[in-house]
């Protein structure tokens, strides 16, 4: 019998079962701890059964003969079978328990932490995000070679890795080779040159049903790995086993590569990711706050636009940003992030990823509240007690002059003001300089500290 898919494994166990329930007198043991156990997996001739709870592993280890005699008549096979606990699977690495050694690409995995779950879809990565999902669902089937490219930091490999794992769990059968281009360039140049004559890379890396391919774009330019892994990718899509490769660029414009293959990348389905807008970042932030294991509560709502709005670029560095603030928010053992104390914990950052405009609004806010030792909060408030009104028509003055902002972003920023206050706040400060030289003096002071 034809041991495949999880449906035919799940068959076996159901059949296995029956003959079991003749065999065991005792039905409160065979309702308790056989029907609740299941075909972990096979590989090779090792079937690993799996059972809820330590007390269930030391009852059905009695039965493991019969167990056998079971599995063994209803499969025609001669498993070896090994016992274990959900448990045990859970928190051994899988190899522990089939302990087969890769002789190549010893080290890689499939990232348990990218997943489906925790990726957030949004317009800019539907697409891929659908694609991946239809082709972890029907592998081979469907859509083969997937090729999804995007910017740096956007996704990628986070998707390519959460292919790996849906398919891993869904159809635990399948083997998943999930590696970088860097790794297989380094793999076929160590097997060229120092390899024993009895291992076979191309035979290895057919053995797999799925073959996870990050940053192809790393082959540009490399002839005989190219070549060599054109042999393997039509093997691949003959045989109907998944590809999935990724590119920071559009197969176009992999110059580097022969352009047969760059076509033929393009058989499939060809998908992109582009830059999540701000929303959706603040959709990430907050995923990404979830899990780790904080609450939204602790964080203004301002800091959440705040870093969706400056990290945008890519969801790498909205998660660096984010995890500074974490830092410091431990380091202070503050039990509340306002954007006071997120604004200092991204100060560095910020400026060295503005590049040469490090002035932002948040800098002018920071540096005219210091300037009239005032807090950011109380700048872009309500009150309108004179000291506060005064700096923030000049805080509004500077962002309008220095940044140019529109006026309704401007108003955004001051507690959702229309457009209207944000212009008089304008022309206040235009008429004030024109008549008055203390507040030459005091913009020109803020003006230094701004650009110093
Ligand atoms: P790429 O491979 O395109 O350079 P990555 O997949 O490495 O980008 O993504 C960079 C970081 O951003 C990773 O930590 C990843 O988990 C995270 N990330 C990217 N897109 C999303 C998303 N849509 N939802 C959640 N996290 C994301
Ligand atoms: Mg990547």
């Amino acid at each position: 019998m034809a041991l495949n898919t999880l449906n035919e494994i799940q068959k076996l166990w159901s059949r296995a079962l029956e003959d079991l329930k003749k065999k065991i007198s005792d039905v409160k043991v065979y309702d308790a701890f056989f029907k609740t156990a299941y075909i972990y997996s096979i590989e090779g001739n090792k079937l690993v059964l799996a059972c809820d709870s330590k007390f269930a592993l030391t009852i059905l280890k009695q039965y493991a003969d019969l167990i056998k005699e079971s599995i063994d008549k209803e499969s025609g096979s001669d498993f070896q079978i090994i016992i274990t606990t959900q448990e045990d699977i859970e928190s051994k690495p899988k190899e522990k328990i089939i302990e087969e050694k890769p002789v190549f690409f010893k080290s890689s995995i499939v990232d348990p932490n990218y997943t489906f779950d925790n990726f957030v879809v949004g317009l800019s990565n539907k697409e891929a995000s659908q694609a991946g999902l239809i082709v972890s669902a029907n592998p081979g089937d469907l859509y083969n070679p997937l090729f999804i490219f995007g910017g740096s930091g956007l996704g990628k490999t986070h998707l390519l890795n959460a292919i790996g794992n849906h398919i891993k769990e869904t159809k635990p059968l399948k083997k998943i080779l999930c590696i970088t281009a860097q790794d297989f360039l380094y793999q076929y140049l160590e097997y060229v040159n120092n390899s024993q004559k009895n291992e076979d890379l191309a035979g290895f890396i057919k053995n797999f049903d799925v073959l996870l391919l990050d940053d192809i774009q790393m082959l540009n330019d490399k002839k005989k790995t190219l070549e060599f892994f054109f042999d393997i990718y039509q093997y691949f899509l003959q045989n109907k086993k998944l590809i999935v490769l990724t590119s920071d660029r559009l197969p176009s414009e992999l110059t580097g590569i022969d352009a047969r293959l760059v076509s033929r990348f393009m058989d499939g389905l060809t998908v992109q990711i582009t830059q999540p807008n701000s929303q959706m970042c603040e959709d990430i932030l907050k995923k990404k706050i979830v899990g780790a294991g904080l609450s939204l509560d602790e964080f203004d709502d301002d800091v959440i636009s705040f870093v969706a709005d400056k990290f945008k670029s890519t969801v790498r560095d909205l998660n660096g940003a984010l995890n500074r603030i974490i830092f410091i928010k431990n380091l202070r053992h503050a039990d509340h992030i306002d954007l006071d104390l997120a604004t200092e914990a991204l100060s560095s950052i910020l400026n060295v990823s503005n590049g040469k405009k490090s002035v932002n609004e948040y800098k002018i806010l920071n540096t005219v509240g210091s300037y009239y030792n005032l807090s950011v909060p109380q700048i872009t408030g309500k009150l309108k007690t004179g000291q506060i009104a005064l700096a923030r028509h000049i805080a509004i003055y500077l962002i309008r002059q220095q940044l140019d902002l529109p006026l309704k972003k401007i108003g955004e920023l001051f507690s959702n003001r229309d457009h209207t206050t944000i212009m008089y706040s304008v022309s206040k400060v235009d008429e004030l300089l024109k008549t008055n030289e203390q507040y030459k003096i005091a913009i020109n002071e803020i003006k230094k500290r701004l650009n110093g």
